[in-house]
């Protein structure tokens, strides 16, 4: 053996003690998971159910729409180094969920949230060529369905602590289906003719099925096609036609398409509605029943997109 490869040897031997015990020194005494989560939706699910246990880092931010979203290398950081990473599922990470599966593939602990929801649920819209809606998050009885994979995960990864997972997703599960019952009720007011929902694109279907809307989305399935001149004429009759009293746009997806329409057939812009991300952390709004809540959690959006949605259609 010659002399440089030896030191070289004893270097990388030396590296790996000091890497080893690093990652020991880490993890040693109050350890905390670290989860990497893709959504802000899937971010706030795991960190609700985490608790403390868990340090969750986020990929993408408020506003970032998911369909388009491409890895950073700081992303590909974050999920390598991560103990634990959750995705929506469903194709909704359009471009990032090849990363995942070859991680899952390298035996990381990769979990798709929609995992736990029975396949009679989903919906299997024809403009979706064959594939499952993947906003499944705007039906908070699905939601709560998810709680199930982040339970089962955390378990798997932390299974000293299993009992207190199951503990707080009961709790989090809960929480879902009272939301579903806030929503019911806070809609209740708007009339039938009124529940239509015209919106960019097509991220309300299970909304409209949870609490009985059409809906109508200019983009079609994914932000990745741009909205026809036939299709805006299409909706900009639909809307004369029928007296529609308000159209959307949304926080995730460029608002050109639904201004138009307004433009085109004088129908009001009733709001932003949050789509496939939430908002600012720490932001508060409040709906006219006098509750407020945090734009930045997922009950807090949900939330903020049904008083908009009734304050305007009603
Ligand atoms: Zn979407």
């Amino acid at each position: 053996m010659n002399a440089p490869f030896k030191t070289r040897l004893i270097f990388k031997s030396l590296f790996i003690l000091i890497a080893g015990f690093l990652a020991t020194a880490s993890y040693a005494g109050e350890a905390t998971i670290r989860i990497a989560a893709t959504t802000t939706m899937v971010a706030d699910l795991a960190r609700s159910v985490a608790g403390d246990r868990a340090e969750v880092a986020g990929l993408m931010g408020p506003g970032v729409d998911p369909h388009l979203y491409k890895a950073t290398a700081s992303d590909i950081n974050t999920l390598q180094s991560a103990d634990l990473i959750f995705y929506n599922g469903l194709h909704l990470e359009g471009r990032l969920a090849d990363i995942l599966v070859k991680l899952g593939r390298r035996h990381k602990p990769v979990y798709a949230v929609t995992e736990s929801i029975p396949v009679a649920k989903l919906l299997e819209p024809e403009e979706f060529e064959g594939h499952y809606d993947p906003h499944v998050w705007f039906d908070p009885r699905l939601w709560a369905h998810c709680v199930e994979t982040v339970v089962l995960a955390l378990s798997e990864v932390d299974p000293k602590h299993a009992d207190e997972y199951k503990e707080r997703g009961a709790a989090v599960e809960q929480s879902y289906l009272d939301l579903y019952k806030w929503g019911k009720r806070y809609l209740a007011p708007v009339p039938a003719e009124h529940r239509v929902l015209i919106t960019s694109h097509d991220a309300y279907n299970y909304f409209g099925r949870a609490f009985d809307f059409r809906v109508i989305g200019v983009q079609g399935i994914s932000t990745q096609s741009e909205a026809g001149l036939a299709d805006m004429v299409k909706i900009i009759e639909f809307i004369k036609k029928n007296g529609i009293n308000a159209i959307f746009v949304e926080s995730s997806v460029s608002p050109a398409a639904i201004q138009r329409i307004s433009e085109g057939s004088g129908c009001a812009i009733g709001g932003e509605l949050f789509s496939d991300a939430m908002g600012l952390p720490g932001h508060i709004e409040s709906a006219a029943d006098g509750s407020s809540f945090d734009v930045g959690t997922y009950e807090g959006m949900v939330k903020a997109n049904i008083a908009t949605i009734a304050d305007a259609l009603q």
